[in-house]
């Protein structure tokens, strides 16, 4: 029998990753509201908590990749590196958590199997894997965009005598590679940061590489004083600047097109963002995401930078063999990814042209009937993403309508944040908002001030359900296609953007693409004239 553990909350927040620690903290301080987070894992910090492979760290540079909301929360932390690592995101998050006095409403190891809306009364009823159940007026997902794993379904993986391992469901003691033969399954943004390390203490690794890749290096170093200084001097100067850039970054993209410089101009342009490293190489020309053209300049940089590094031809040309424009895919930064296929103890698969047929029980094997012996299998395949930690919550509306049934043909909301069919269900950076094309705390901070605002409105007005209209949602996600193909970045047949990397998965574009600064306008502008849009009844 369920036992019904709280019912008078106001509010349900799923997950305590960035997200959900600024939700329940904007709707119990802020609002003085009754609110609980409901989450997975046994400690906070989302992603942070799950991705502990080899090798894991942040993108971003430390100092925008935090709270920006306020100032004592983020003179009160200082980062170590450029790019913090896991272990250091993890420790932030839970200083987070305890500054604000968080833990107290947050229920650990609470996996949600279901939520239902309840009409008459007007709530959402949520049921936790161990069959407690809760109740508020509000339902909030705080699930992250890329934390269902995907983990391929190759025959035979049952059979594997080895160890098997998803880096985002990594072991908490750790994965002891030395004097093993490990093979790394997958060359997106994981695989690049794990490979160099496992590298170091495997005895082999064999790199079984689908798809090709880009990759920038990081150039990641530990912060100087002087660095230091600067961001605990400039919260509100860093603040402003990852408002005002279109991807949340401290840094713009320059406002120049590749075809503004000669050749010359351009090589050196590269070669200095080289140097300097980071996801700021995409930021070298406004137009490289816009233009053919312009795009292959870098590819073509990239790619004899990749020739140079790789001393092995026929790797090399493995490596580089690339098939779509640069940055349509989530481009990923590395320290020495290219280089680590010189060392001895390293080898490149092409499973494109011999594509993975089984696992057996002692390792794997290709379609050439080539078998590769190994103890230790990683699979860097990265995650069913956006939709995928949504519809596994197994979500039911109104009238009985499920989330998988109102997507079955893909994501369709209306600004990322609500769907017909779910009064009071607010999606924190769901699929057709700005989210994983942005720098995501700052993505996280406006959907969460958002949805505060709102909630604020409503207790205010006496408003007990807002929805959002299908003809609203019709037009945003026609304004989700239009941003989208306005880029190159619907140009890339398997990228998890568009749901390509999940068999059977509707290719939609997920993500919306007209940037952080015309997004945070049209949401301002539609919560100004009373949530234009959206169904309010009291
Ligand atoms: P991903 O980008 O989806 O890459 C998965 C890789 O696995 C791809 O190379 C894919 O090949 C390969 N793969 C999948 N199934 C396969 C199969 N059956 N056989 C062979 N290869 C297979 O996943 P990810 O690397 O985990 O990254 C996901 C996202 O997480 C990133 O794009 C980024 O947004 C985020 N991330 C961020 C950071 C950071 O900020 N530090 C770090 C890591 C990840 P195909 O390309 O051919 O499908």
């Amino acid at each position: 029998m369920p036992k019904v553990e709280s019912k008078g909350l106001d509010a349900i927040v799923v997950g305590a990753g960035f997200s959900g620690l600024y939700q329940l903290h904007c709707l119990r301080d802020r609002l003085g509201l009754s609110a609980l987070v409901l989450e997975a894992g046994a400690g906070v910090g989302g992603t942070w908590y799950w991705n502990r492979y080899p090798g894991a760290r942040c993108d971003s540079e430390s100092h925008g990749y935090c709270y920006s909301f306020s100032k004592e929360l983020f003179e009160g932390w200082e980062w170590s590196e450029r790019y913090p690592a896991q272990a250091e995101i993890l420790r932030y998050l839970n200083y987070v958590a305890d500054r604000l006095d968080l833990r107290r409403d947050i229920r650990l190891d609470a996996r949600v199997s279901s939520a239902r809306y309840d009409e008459p009364a007007n709530l959402w009823h949520v049921t936790t894997e161990d069959g407690a159940t809760f109740s508020a007026r509000y339902l909030i997902t705080a699930v992250g965009c890329l934390s269902t794993a995907n983990i391929p379904e190759i025959p035979g993986l049952a059979s594997f005598a080895g160890q098997w391992v998803h880096t985002g469901q990594w072991p908490h003691e750790g994965v002891d590679f030395s004097g093993k033969c490990v093979g790394v399954i997958g060359t997106g943004s994981t695989g690049i940061q794990a490979i160099p390390v496992i590298a170091q203490t495997g005895e082999h690794l064999t790199v079984f590489q689908r798809t090709a890749n880009y990759s920038v290096p990081a150039q990641n170093a530990p912060l100087t004083p002087d660095f230091q200084r600067y961001v605990r001097e400039n919260h509100t100067a860093i603040r402003d600047a990852t408002r005002s850039t279109g991807n949340g970054q401290p840094f713009a993209i320059e406002d120049r097109s590749v075809f503004d410089v000669t050749p010359e101009q351009r090589q050196e342009l590269y070669e200095a963002a080289w140097q300097k490293g980071g996801l700021q190489f995409r930021a070298t020309f406004r137009d490289l995401l816009m233009d053919r053209a312009a795009n292959e300049t870098a590819s073509d940089f990239i790619k004899a930078k990749i020739r140079q590094i790789v001393k092995d031809p026929a790797t090399a040309d493995n490596l580089a063999d690339i098939d779509h424009p640069y940055a349509a895919k989530r481009p990923p930064i590395d320290t020495d990814y290219f280089e680590t296929f010189n060392r001895p103890n390293v080898s490149l698969v092409d499973v494109r042209a011999t594509p993975i047929e089984a696992i057996t029980p002692s390792g794997l094997r290709t379609r050439d009937g080539r078998e590769y012996p190994l103890d230790i299998i990683v699979f860097a395949t990265g995650f069913d993403a956006m939709t995928g930690p949504l519809l596994r919550m197994n979500i039911v509306g109104r009238d009985g309508l499920t989330l998988a049934g109102a997507w079955r043909g893909g994501p369709r909301n209306y600004l990322g944040l609500q769907v017909a069919g779910f009064p009071n269900l607010f999606t924190i950076t769901g699929p057709g908002s700005p989210s994983v094309l942005t720098n995501m705390p700052v993505a996280i901070e406006q959907h969460v001030e958002w949805i505060t605002d709102c909630i604020a409105h409503m207790r205010a007005h006496d408003i007990a359900r807002i929805e959002a209209r299908p003809e609203s949602m019709d037009r945003w996600v026609q304004s989700v296609n239009e941003a989208a193909h306005a880029t190159l970045l619907p140009h890339t047949p398997h990228s998890w953007y568009l749901g390509a990397n999940i068999p059977g998965k509707p290719r939609v574009f997920m993500p919306y693409a007209g940037g952080m600064v015309r997004y945070r306008d049209i949401c301002g502008e539609i919560a100004r004239k009373g949530y234009e849009g959206f169904a309010l009844s009291r």
